[in-house]
């Protein structure tokens, strides 16, 4: 693989932000764990993580080409510390426990071209720089329980995963969307205004029963192109959850995992949104 092509590919790699869930301990689909014989893959953009039988389904999937290969090897032995027996067998229950060793790479599908971590360095200092930064992210924000929380909270208010949020096409019409002063592009409407993650268009929302609300200009917008995906304007902050997305194919509120930089597109940096909403 070229150099040129790799930098391009470690420009996809992300640094973790607190509001992204990093859960590295097993594979999202399978079993797998990095003790398993193909090791974890890591996405390095979303932060998901594989076994060797689902990194290619991700990559199929997503496009995301980089990851970061966490193996867990059993250290041998040594020769001074015999195994001693144990006195008592508890089935499940390991008390010769044995050490791993663990070890790092980075690895760029289709191809697999793999880089030894943290030793030998990228193509060039600047990505260098940005992978360490994010392995060192991911391993240290990495948490089983906050993941578990994090899950229990989105079960409990019900929201599902869009399928429409994995391969949304955007189209590029060099739209930058303003942090305030949004009006929708149909009528004069300033509020309940939705944001169509594959075009930018901001449209309004439903008439509401007292009469106000929007004047549906935002799922007419849809009906005409079938665009699925919109979120509300004054929802986005920095908890991606919070944010209200609608899926009108799927004629539900939904959560959208892409979601920052679906509006990254558009150039709303979500990272930077602390106590502001847009
Ligand atoms: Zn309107
Ligand atoms: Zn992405």
């Amino acid at each position: 693989m070229e150099m040129e092509l790799i930098r391009t590919y470690l420009s996809w790699v992300r640094i973790p932000e607190p509001s992204d869930r990093v859960y590295i301990q097993e594979c999202c689909i399978s079993f797998d764990t990095p003790k398993s014989e193909g090791g974890l893959f890591v996405d390095m953009n979303t932060f998901l993580a594989f076994g060797k039988d689902y990194v290619g389904w991700n990559f199929e999937k997503t496009g995301n080409p980089v990851y970061l290969h966490i193996k867990q090897t059993k250290k041998p032995i040594p020769v001074d510390r015999p195994l001693k027996k144990p006195t008592l067998t508890v089935i499940g229950f390991d008390n010769q426990d044995p050490e791993y060793d663990e070890t790092y790479s980075i690895v760029i599908l289709p191809d697999y071209v793999t880089f030894p971590f943290p030793s030998t360095t990228l193509p060039d200092k600047r990505s260098t720089i940005s992978v360490r930064l994010a392995v060192d992210v991911i391993l240290s924000a990495e948490g089983g329980a906050e993941w578990t929380e994090k899950i229990a909270s989105s079960t409990a208010d019900k929201k599902q995963v869009s399928e429409y949020a994995w391969n949304l096409k955007q189209i590029d019409n060099a739209v930058i969307i303003p942090p305030s002063g949004w009006k929708c592009a149909k009528c004069d409407k300033t509020e309940n205004l939705w944001l169509n993650l594959t075009d930018g268009m901001i449209l309004c929302g439903w008439k509401l029963w007292d009469g106000s609300g929007g004047n549906k200009h935002a799922i007419e917008h849809y009906n005409e192109t079938h665009y699925p995906l919109a979120v509300k304007l004054g929802t986005i902050t920095s908890d991606l959850e919070a944010a209200d997305v609608f899926s009108y194919p799927e004629d539900e509120s939904v959560t959208d995992p892409f979601l920052a930089d679906h509006l990254a597109f558009f150039g709303i940096d979500f990272y930077s949104l602390q106590k502001v909403s847009i």
